[in-house]
């Protein structure tokens, strides 16, 4: 509990409140264009989940993700946010953009094609260990692709009989 009031504090101090209707912008997004926390050592939090949170007085629960409304990655808007499923928020994801890989990297748009089977079935097997981002960083992937590895959106098969 005590970690969740100083993430919020830290939340607090670092986005630009304006109108009900406008979008809430984070002061220094990441690369991503996301607004982040840290959080626990080693994990990091988006701001926007953290702004859901606040709104709602719990966390999105495992197969769930926050979404914007508007589109801005970096807003903390609670008005601009929704609650979606991961299979939801895929097609999300697709329409965003939000699986690019980054742009030295680009041969083909297809996110499956990045990764070999072996190499996503490697990813699997740390889910727990590394986070999503550190294996993203690790595969030239988003972390957002390496978070649909390990709930089982890409490479489904993988999962079964694991
Ligand atoms: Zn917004």
């Amino acid at each position: 509990m005590r970690a969740n009031r100083t993430l919020f504090k830290r939340f607090n101090s670092r986005y630009v409140k304006r109108g009900a209707y406008e979008c809430w912008e984070w002061i220094r997004p990441s690369s991503r264009g996301y607004g982040e926390l840290n959080n626990k050592p080693g994990l990091v939090v988006r701001a926007h989940v953290v702004a859901w949170r606040l709104k709602k007085g719990e966390w999105p629960k495992p197969g769930e993700c926050v979404c914007h409304t508007c589109n801005n990655k970096k807003c903390v808007n609670p008005n601009h946010l929704y609650l979606a499923t991961t299979g939801e928020n895929i097609k999300d994801a697709w329409r965003d953009g939000l699986c690019k890989i980054p742009a030295p990297q680009v041969g083909s748009k297809h996110w499956k094609a990045l990764l070999t089977e072996d190499q996503a079935r490697r990813i699997l097997r740390q889910k727990g260990i590394k986070t999503s981002r550190e294996l993203g960083k690790e595969y030239g992937v988003s972390a957002a692709c390496v978070k649909k590895i390990f709930q089982g959106k890409n490479w489904r098969h993988l999962h079964e009989g694991w």
